[in-house]
């Protein structure tokens, strides 16, 4: 069944309000920026819907892997990819707690992604609005639809408990380099 969605303007292009079906759908793409936290990685997550169903997902491993393309969204639309058999995702919606980058938003439109929806912006770096917007970009031979701000609250506080734990070893490594 299409959920309903509610088209409002921004002036930037098409974007559309939440549905109940993004928020199930993001809780998914959660459970992998969850699985990063626990691997010490960026809390961000990323899945692939095609038919209503998860057919890749990917969780930030920039830092496992030493790799600065490992981003979450990149090996969800591999792993996405390489489950249809195809590059060309055209009926699949990319669910990610955070804002692709510029690279991610790249590949989606390569990819020829349907529709990308978003929690939180990424004001520093985010690929779909905030600093540009990649995935709209009438220049390129492809454009998507875009939805932000679902679960938001939820991926952004991973975000914080992630850079606040990393403060707090910070603190803790400095003071414990005096009392040595
Ligand atoms: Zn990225």
């Amino acid at each position: 069944m299409t959920p309903i969605r509610h088209k409002i303007s921004n002036g930037a292009g098409k974007i559309k309000m939440k549905t109940n079906n993004d928020e199930f759908f993001m809780r998914e793409a959660l459970k992998e920026a969850q699985a990063a936290l626990r691997e010490d990685e960026v809390p961000v997550g990323c899945v692939a819907v095609y038919k209503n169903q998860v057919i890749g997902r990917g969780h930030n491993r920039t830092e496992s892997l030493q790799d600065p393309t490992a981003h979450a969204e990149i090996i969800c639309v591999t792993a996405a990819a390489n489950c249809l058999s195809s590059w060309r995702l055209k009926d699949v919606e990319i669910f990610c707690t955070v804002e692709p980058c510029a690279m991610c938003a790249g590949a989606l439109v390569l990819a020829r992604v349907k529709r990308v929806i978003f929690g939180g912006r990424d004001e520093k770096f985010g690929g779909c609005g905030s600093v540009f917007n990649v995935v709209q970009e009438k220049k390129l031979n492809h454009r998507m639809e875009v939805t932000e701000g679902v679960l938001e609250k939820e991926a952004i506080g991973l975000l914080q408990l992630f850079f606040e734990k990393k403060r707090k070893k910070k603190t803790r490594d400095k003071s414990r380099r005096y009392v040595l």
